[in-house]
């Protein structure tokens, strides 16, 4: 078995890094931090690697030891979390691909099991979610710490406990770490709730920009780097702009499109409401993720971008 795998390799390594995927989000950073906090209590020798991101996450414990460059070129063992193509490790492919052994825990759907043992089960609503089994199974125990990271995961991969996916699993843990002491109100507020200046600004200028096609299914709009400019934007403060597409009544599918920082073109970003499968869309514009929230790229200008995603995302529409 896979995790029985896992087990072995983990505790073979003394080295070990831990990636995730480019442009991180709480996913990403609080399942980063759970595995690194629970690597620790084994007395591994263990580098955790991420992206510039958002300071929402600096509360989390050992956040301050979040590194951007390996101490090392070549580690016993390589973690990839979050992540289902090793393209997404940006940057930090390098190290996956100098370790000794790999490994990949994941729930994306679209997925090219990268590494020597997969753990990946697309029906979990948060990597977060399945690092529960896995620290279980390496007899690492879920301290207040480390479960406020993983609880950070899910509740950002779920959207505040309100997508699909979510698990009486998701309800079952929560609790558990009410039980420890988790503030988990605490946490909410900070991943969900609470919004930068700079990012109300930047959502109120889509907001503006927003159009509504194909009858209402479609929600589209976009950010350029120049908007991003003028309001003095943080690295994350585009995130959610596509979520509020997707909540007005007779959406199916919202499209969002940001400018990219330094090359041409824009990244997409997709989400779904019923039918559609997001993830096949984004799989033409060199993405993935989920069925209802994926992502991709293009090269494109943004009224060619925007015509080519209206139109593949046309003949997914009832
Ligand atoms: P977002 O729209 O929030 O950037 O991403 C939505 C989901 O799609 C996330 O699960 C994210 O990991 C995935 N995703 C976003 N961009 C890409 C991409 O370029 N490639 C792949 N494979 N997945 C992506
Ligand atoms: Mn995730």
């Amino acid at each position: 078995m896979t995790i029985d795998n896992i087990k072995e390799e983990i505790y073979k390594a003394n080295s070990i890094i831990i990636l995730t995927h480019e442009m991180p989000d709480g996913d990403a950073i609080g399942s980063s931090l759970a595995m690194y906090n629970g690597l620790k209590t084994l007395e591994k020798d263990v580098d955790v690697i991420i992206q510039h991101h958002s300071t929402v996450f600096d509360f989390l414990p050992k956040a301050n030891e979040i590194k951007t460059e390996g101490s090392r070129l070549k580690y016993d063992l390589a973690i990839a979390l979050d992540c289902g193509d090793i393209k997404r490790l940006n940057g930090y492919a390098e190290y996956f691909e100098n370790a000794g052994t790999t490994i990949e825990i994941d729930h994306h759907a679209i997925n090219t099991m990268f590494a020597d043992y997969n753990f990946v089960n697309p029906t979990a609503p948060a990597c977060a979610q399945i690092l529960i089994t896995v620290l279980e199974n390496l007899g690492i125990e879920i301290t207040k710490e480390i479960g406020t990271c993983l609880l950070t995961g899910i509740i950002t991969d779920t959207g505040g406990f309100k997508y699909q996916g979510v698990s009486a699993e998701t309800f079952e843990f929560t609790a558990e770490l009410l039980n420890k002491g988790v503030n988990v109100s605490d946490v909410y507020k900070r991943v969900m709730q609470t919004i930068s200046k700079d990012k109300f600004e930047l959502r109120k200028l889509a907001m503006e920009r927003m159009e509504f096609l194909e009858n209402g299914k479609i929600a589209f709009t976009y950010i350029n780097k120049e908007d991003e400019e003028k309001i003095n934007a943080g690295i994350d403060a585009h995130e959610g702009i596509v979520e509020i597409g997707r909540d007005v009544e007779g959406v199916e599918i919202s499209v969002f499109l940001r400018e990219n920082q330094e090359k041409d073109g824009y990244k997409i970003s997709l989400r779904s409401n019923e039918y559609v499968n997001v993830a096949d869309i984004c799989f033409i514009f060199s993405g993935g993720g989920h069925a209802r929230a994926a992502g991709g790229s293009t090269k494109f200008t943004l009224e060619e971008a925007k015509q080519k995603i209206i139109d593949e995302c046309k003949k997914h529409l009832k």
